[in-house]
């Protein structure tokens, strides 16, 4: 799998991207930078999306990515997430008030957009990579995604705030080649990455107590004005299975 980080940025700054990655130029985890990091044509080259969950840093360019589906030849698009999430999109984004409701668009008898459940739990075969669902522990619902293709998986994680089943799952997959995980807050403010379910670097160190194997765990979603702070926590942690992601990273996992 070659995975692009189009974005890994935990808010919106000039130079940052939102959350959004692309696998083999074909599949995405959430929508935040799908129509600023990428050009038409990359844009029709996506099949299928993954929400992570729909706070709008991930779905942020969910509605403009599908009106560019209206130029060039008919390509459908399949949008996967929890039914919570695609709930939330249909009624909030889609709803021909903020955004027309592309979601029953037809373009030469091809529907461009269809939504499929994946709820905590749930497999399915989306493309060439078999997705398992897990829950995370967020403000609203949020997932992980295990994606795997041939003999190699890799996790990546909507927001989350402290979890088990993510760390059990993490240790009983042998071919896992890394995890994408949050890290949005200096450890200062732990106060509130409570309140808001996210990560310090002081909490994902008490995460990363709970996860054996030694795999690699590439940092996302740092606040964009307290990212040098966070990456001197993380660094200062030497925990060698760490790695800090940046917008425009490639990964052959
Ligand atoms: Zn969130
Ligand atoms: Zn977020």
């Amino acid at each position: 799998m070659r995975l692009r980080v189009l974005g890994c940025a935990g808010g919106s700054a000039p130079g940052a991207q939102l959350s959004c990655y692309l696998l083999d130029d074909v599949l995405a985890v959430d929508a935040g930078a799908l129509t600023t990091a990428l050009d038409f044509g990359a844009q029709r080259r996506v099949q299928d999306i993954l929400l992570t969950h729909a706070h709008l840093d991930h779905v942020w360019t969910l509605p403009l990515f599908l009106a560019n589906r209206f130029g060039g030849p008919p390509v459908p698009c399949r949008i996967h997430g929890a039914s919570y999430a695609l709930e939330t999109v249909r009624q909030h984004l889609f709803n021909d008030r903020i955004w027309p409701d592309f979601t029953e668009a037809v373009r030469e008898s091809v529907p461009l957009v269809q939504f499929s459940p994946i709820d905590p739990g749930d497999v399915r075969k989306v493309l060439d990579y078999e997705v398992t669902s897990i829950a995370l522990v967020h403000a609203v619902p949020s997932q992980a995604y295990l994606l795997r293709k041939g003999r190699s998986s890799l996790l990546v994680c909507g927001d989350t705030y402290s979890t088990d089943r993510l760390w059990e799952i993490a240790d009983a997959t042998p071919d896992l080649r890394g995890i994408l995980i949050e890290c949005s807050f200096p450890s200062r403010y732990d106060g509130l990455a409570r309140a808001s379910l996210h990560l310090t670097p002081r909490l994902l160190s008490h995460e990363l107590e709970k996860l054996h194997a030694d795999v690699p765990v590439l940092v996302t979603h740092i606040k964009p004005e307290d990212r040098a702070e966070v990456v001197a926590e993380l660094e200062a942690l030497r925990e060698r299975r760490l790695r800090i992601l940046r917008d425009g990273d490639v990964l052959d996992v």
